[in-house]
């Protein structure tokens, strides 16, 4: 019995090794594959770092319990923060102007006392004076009810806003001259309020084909620039100035402007754009005839065939010259058209 009891505590003594062993390989094996996950986990940071950083993404969160603050890189480039100062969140509403300070406390105070969220766009001035345009979004987390932490994300889309910025206005102005395209003059003449009053002056420029023709496209183009800032000095009271057409423009003129006024203002243009004109080395004139018809005598789809039926009779009275419209002119143009 003594004998089998030596043995087995000799069994003992060999099989402890083993056990040792094995657990060490089995802690090797553990440990080796926390380094592969802490790897994993380092390099998905660096790849989400770099993601937020190319779209200039910065990532905030506040506990709110004590307010402590954490900060991303970008939250720090955004606002031009040295990126060791502690997160304060003073330090970033002092970027803001005023009323957008005013609106994310409420917006914040709101999400806060609702557990809920919110996104703001607003324009920044960062600490190193320049300015951007940032969204800021918000989501409040709970527990058990009540709100623990509230964090989101300050992107700086100043790029987004220019491209919006730019689409909109090769959207509605004309990009050689800057003056209002054919499609923001319909919107304009579309939106004319019932009862709305003031005149539609169509002014097409005489013979400027030959311009082109004798100086090139280019020059050609250079005298369209010069006329339309002619026409916008002139009519400088006009709620409309714009470029409807290679050589046409049009001028919508308000309410309070007379017809003395309107027909005053035809001649003024006209005299203007018979001057000499100088562009692109060349001394040239050109000239304008203007048709001109009543807002409010008929619907606005009416009013530019109007214009239109009297800038053709300023045309045919030999150019050069403005004419209001007739009724007449309908008949007139008829019968053209029937010769
Ligand atoms: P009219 O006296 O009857 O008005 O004749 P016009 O020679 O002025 O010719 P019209 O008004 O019938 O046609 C406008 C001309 O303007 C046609 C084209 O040669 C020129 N044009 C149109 N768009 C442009 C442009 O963007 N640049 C330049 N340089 N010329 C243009
Ligand atoms: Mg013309």
């Amino acid at each position: 019995m003594a004998r089998s009891v030596v043995r087995s505590s000799a069994a003992v003594r060999t099989a402890e090794p083993e056990a040792l062993a094995a657990l060490h390989r089995r802690v090797a094996a553990q440990e080796a594959l926390i380094r592969r996950q802490a790897a994993a986990l380092a390099r998905s940071r660096e790849v989400f770092e770099r993601a937020s950083a190319a779209a200039r993404i910065g990532v905030w969160e506040c506990n709110l319990a004590d307010h402590a603050l954490t900060w991303t890189d970008v939250v720090y480039d955004i606002f031009d923060l040295p990126r060791g100062v502690p997160p304060v969140r003073e330090l970033t509403l002092e970027c803001y102007p005023p009323d957008s300070r005013q609106a994310l406390e409420t917006l914040r105070s709101r999400a806060i006392e609702e557990s809920s969220g919110f996104t703001l766009e607003t324009e920044i001035v960062s600490a190193a004076g320049k300015r951007r345009w940032i969204r800021i979004t918000a989501t409040v987390e709970s527990e058990d009810g009540k709100p623990v932490r509230i964090f989101g994300m300050k992107q700086d889309i100043t790029e987004e806003k220019l491209l919006l910025e730019q689409t909109r206005y090769l959207a509605e102005f004309d990009v050689m001259t800057g003056l209002a395209n054919r499609s923001r003059f319909q919107a304009g003449l579309a939106t004319l309020a019932e009862g709305a009053t003031g005149a539609l002056l169509l002014v097409d420029l005489d013979g400027f084909k030959a311009i082109n023709d004798s100086f090139g496209h280019a020059i050609g183009d250079d005298c369209l620039k010069v006329i339309a800032t002619r026409l916008k000095e002139l009519g400088g009271d006009a709620e409309l100035v714009a470029r409807i057409g290679g050589d046409e423009f049009a001028l919508l003129v308000g309410p309070t402007t007379s017809d003395d006024a309107v027909t005053t203002l035809a001649e003024t243009i006209v005299s203007a754009l018979g001057r000499p004109i100088g562009c692109g080395g060349i001394q040239s004139t050109i000239g304008a005839s203007i048709g001109i018809a009543r807002v409010g005598d008929c619907s606005a789809a009416d009013l530019f065939v109007r214009a239109d039926m009297a800038l053709y009779a300023a045309k045919e009275s030999g150019r050069n010259t403005h004419r209001m419209f007739e009724p007449t002119m309908m008949l007139e143009r008829r019968s053209n058209r029937a010769a």
